[in-house]
């Protein structure tokens, strides 16, 4: 899905509320990524706000079971209409605290891609299928002995000699 900004520019509200529902193969082959989200005019930045949610297929880091996740977040991003002089540009960013982007003169904005990006730096760095998960099994008993193998405890006193 795909916005235009000449659209938004020639409406009244200098807004356009968009009702995003797709299926993004990556997260989840059978439920849509659904988003509400407004796209704004001001002046030559359009800035995008919003609620996303997503159901995403992931893989337990305990277990290595696959499991779906539920992921509902808040975005806010702005987009530079034409590209800022870089003086200016790096005033911007340094006052707003925001990272922008430039589309140059583009028209149009892909929505499809602002949400499949927003889902990807919403997802948690630890991935735990469920609270309870008391992981693999195997996994567990191999960690196990990695830890106690009596054979590493050799390692524990060995003393480097140091020249002096
Ligand atoms: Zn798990």
């Amino acid at each position: 899905m795909k916005i235009n900004i000449s659209d938004i520019e020639n409406n009244e509200k200098n807004f356009s509320d968009i009702n995003f529902s797709e299926i993004i193969e990556e997260f989840n082959k059978e439920t849509p990524v659904k988003a509400k989200l407004r796209a704004e005019l001001i002046g030559d930045i359009i800035k995008i706000t919003g609620e996303i949610s997503a159901y995403v297929n992931l893989v337990c880091d305990k277990c290595l079971k696959e499991f779906t996740k539920e992921i509902n977040f808040s975005v806010e991003e702005t987009y530079n209409r034409y590209s800022l002089e870089e003086s200016y540009s790096q005033e911007f960013e340094l006052k707003s605290n925001n990272f922008s982007v430039d589309l140059n003169g583009e028209n149009e904005i892909d929505i499809t891609d602002f949400v499949y990006q927003s889902v990807i730096l919403h997802i948690p760095n630890k991935l735990v299928c469920d609270i309870n998960c008391k992981g693999d099994e195997i996994i567990n008993k191999y960690i196990k002995k990695e830890i106690s193998d009596p054979r590493l405890e050799i390692f524990k006193n060995i003393k480097i000699e140091k020249d002096n």
